[in-house]
């Protein structure tokens, strides 16, 4: 009885869709996130030097418009 593996093999795709939304970074830089969320937003940041940047972007923002 021989147990076929193959339907453990997907289709190969690359995993830089995983961003943070705009909206939730929004969220972030304000202070409104919830944990949850939080959390996958800052393990994200410490890993994305992209996300970082946009980040510090939406800071500047808030702060203009206070
Ligand atoms: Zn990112």
């Amino acid at each position: 009885m021989g147990i076929s593996m193959s339907l453990h093999r997907g289709p190969t795709r690359t995993m830089t869709e995983h961003h943070i939304a705009d909206e939730r970074l929004a969220e972030y830089s304000k202070g409104v996130l919830g944990e949850p969320q939080l959390r996958e937003v800052e393990e994200h940041l410490l890993i994305c030097e992209r996300c970082r940047a946009r980040l510090t972007e939406f800071d500047n923002e808030w702060g203009l418009n206070g």
